[in-house]
């Protein structure tokens, strides 16, 4: 055989592992979550830093590569079986190391940025589309190509090569991204930092002033009531009521 045919069958097994790629993260990673690589792709979307053990993908991926090799050696005989298999693995691979760094460092060149902005869409605005990784290919020829503007990356998703020791996007990011930032718990209220301020001695009375200014501490029936009424007002309405 020859090194052209080999080399011919390593690139086959590559573009295999492409479509692979395509339809594993489509049909089982969003469409039919029901299995051990759904329940881990659930969990990276769910938590974007998250990735399933080296262990569980080994797993996964070694008996699916020596079952490409075994079964396509009978057809294509050994040689040219073993190297569609080596395509397969190297591509796989490539697709692991392309998709961790995507996640972690930030692009250095114009396939990275692509690769960032085309995988993020697909994270953080749509899930249905864009599931090719290392290549839009298939995205293009089954219709799920979706073209990213700026991406809207939530606080706690944002990756860590995005931001700033201030967290804030950085300046080179800023065209392709932005932050959604959660609200912030909101300040005391007013009259909480008034009764707060307030002498001890009047905070009691205070303490009954609603937000609104309204008198909250006793309904506005017993309020009419003098101290002594008020000790049974509450019977007296029950029976009222
Ligand atoms: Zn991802
Ligand atoms: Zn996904």
């Amino acid at each position: 055989m020859s090194w052209l045919s080999l080399a011919f069958a390593v690139a086959c097994g590559a573009l295999a592992w492409t479509l692979l790629e395509y339809f594993l993260h489509r049909e089982l990673g969003h469409r039919h979550t029901r299995n051990p690589f759904g329940a881990e792709h659930t969990l990276h979307h769910a938590t974007t830093h998250y990735f399933a053990p080296s262990w569980k993908k080994a797993v996964a991926a070694v008996p699916v590569i020596g079952g490409f090799g075994i079964l396509l050696s009978w057809p294509l005989g050994a040689p040219a079986a073993a190297a569609f298999a080596t395509g397969l693995g190297a591509m796989y691979v490539a697709y692991e190391w392309v998709h961790r760094r995507a996640h972690t460092h930030a692009p250095k060149n114009a396939y990275g940025r692509w690769l960032r902005r085309h995988h993020f869409h697909h994270h953080f605005h749509a899930p249905s589309t864009n599931h090719g990784v290392t290549s839009p290919c298939f995205d293009v020829v089954f219709g799920t190509l979706d073209r990213p503007g700026v991406i809207s990356v939530p606080e706690k998703h944002a990756m860590r090569w995005l931001l700033d020791d201030h967290g804030e996007i950085r300046a080179e990011h800023a065209r392709d991204y932005r932050i959604v930032r959660r609200r912030r718990a909101a300040s005391p209220r007013p009259a909480a930092q008034a009764i707060e301020k307030a002498p001890a001695e009047v905070r009691p009375a205070m303490s009954h002033t609603s937000p609104t200014g309204r008198s909250g501490g006793s309904p506005p029936a017993t309020r009419a009531l003098g101290p002594a009424a008020r000790e049974t007002a509450p019977r007296r309405l029950g029976s009222i009521s």
